[in-house]
């Protein structure tokens, strides 16, 4: 056994070589003693309970060409869209009837008073149409401090925005040095979003081309510095029609960065236990079984789709994304069997708050 793991095992504390050696298994008995840590560490924490959140992809249309991302501004082969209040309201009554406890708007990244003022608007319908029963998270790329308190006031308590890669350098490689895309200001993001008293969340992109292990050590020291209260990561995906694409043959097998993301997972629970960690979407893209595997390393949310499956297919960060014409009544009743199979109970009807930012707040 590595002695960064036998130390682990034993609840040393853990600096950034042990974090390398560790994210740098190779044994497989050695992976999945670190993943079953992982699960001790969830069971005595936030418990064995998987809170649901309805993901509402709002609209594909983005402003910013991240190189990585299906949807970047300069992706002319799809079709834009934007939900209508009715599609909106459909999938929000779905995950209140269903009692999800719930909802996460996802967007391309877009900016001005129309955009500010469209979101604000449906926080308030949905709140109106759903007996304000159902916490909402947003995901809307950076914004002002007033829009995040505008939106904030609106009803929304949760803000995801990944920091995609914490280390300067790696960040500045996938994004293109255009004056819209700056490291700086996305920590701002971060720091201002805490100011209006939201749930932090932040994550990155596991297996990125160029990406060391240390980058990924940095990226676990980094939630813990920010004190960031949920996260979102997983393995990145190839989409034909990025700049990105062109390093194809500079990434990790797939199935490499899949267990590279649990090791990430299992860890990030070791490291702070009360915070929320989501099964990405693009865990199951790589292995059908990924978004159980992923809870089953630490993880305690799951974002079932409840985007109209006309426009799911045209919300393509990247490509074979799963479940494209799978109704969401499909989905979770699955979802419900798969999760208890496995030992977990669905938090039907809770809002499944960070306990991490219960603690902050104290
Ligand atoms: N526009 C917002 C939210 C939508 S994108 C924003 O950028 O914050 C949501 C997340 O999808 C991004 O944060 C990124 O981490 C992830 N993503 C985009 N392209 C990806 C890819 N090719 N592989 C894996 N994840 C990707
Ligand atoms: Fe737009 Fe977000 Fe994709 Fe970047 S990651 S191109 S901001 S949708």
């Amino acid at each position: 056994m590595t002695g960064a793991l036998s130390d682990l095992l034993n609840n040393k504390p853990l600096a950034k070589e042990h974090l390398v050696q560790l994210l740098g298994i190779t044994n497989q008995e050695e992976h999945e003693a670190l993943l079953h840590h992982g699960l001790n560490t969830k069971a005595a924490s936030v418990g064995r309970i998987v809170y649901l959140r309805g993901l509402i992809e709002l609209t594909n249309k983005c402003a910013k060409n991240c190189f990585y991302c299906g949807i970047r501004a300069g992706n002319d082969t799809i079709e834009r869209y934007f939900l209508s209040d009715e599609d909106v309201l459909q999938a929000a009554e779905f995950a209140y009837k269903n009692q999800f406890g719930s909802l996460v708007i996802q967007t391309g990244e877009l900016s001005g008073p129309i955009f500010a003022a469209q979101i604000e608007r449906l926080l308030k319908l949905i709140h109106r149409h759903t007996n304000n029963e159902l916490t909402i998270t947003l995901s809307c790329g950076e914004q002002s401090q007033e829009v995040y308190q505008r939106w904030k006031d609106a009803g929304a308590s949760r803000y995801l925005l990944r920091i995609e890669a914490s280390t300067r350098k790696l960040y500045e490689s996938i994004h293109p040095a255009d004056g819209n895309h700056d490291y700086d200001t996305r920590i701002k993001g971060l720091e201002d979003l805490k100011k209006c008293g939201y749930q932090v969340g932040t994550g990155v992109m596991i297996g990125l081309p160029g990406q060391t292990l240390e980058d990924l050590a940095d990226d676990l020291l980094f939630f813990s510095k920010m004190d960031i209260d949920m996260v979102g990561m997983g393995p990145y995906l190839e989409h034909a029609d990025t700049p990105m694409f062109d390093k194809r043959n500079l990434l990790l097998p797939a199935n490499e960065r899949f267990l590279l993301s649990l090791r990430m997972i299992a860890l990030l629970r070791i490291m702070m236990p009360y915070i929320n960690i989501a099964a990405s979407t693009a865990l199951e893209t790589i292995n059908p079984l990924g978004r159980q595997m992923g809870i089953l390393a630490g993880a305690n949310v799951v974002m079932p789709n409840l985007t109209p499956v006309t426009d799911r297919k045209k919300y393509l960060l990247y490509n074979n994304k799963p479940n494209l014409d799978k109704d969401a009544s499909l989905s979770t009743a699955t979802l419900n069997d798969v999760l208890s199979s496995i030992g977990e109970t669905i938090g039907y009807g809770r809002a499944g708050d960070s306990i991490h930012f219960s603690h902050r707040q104290a």
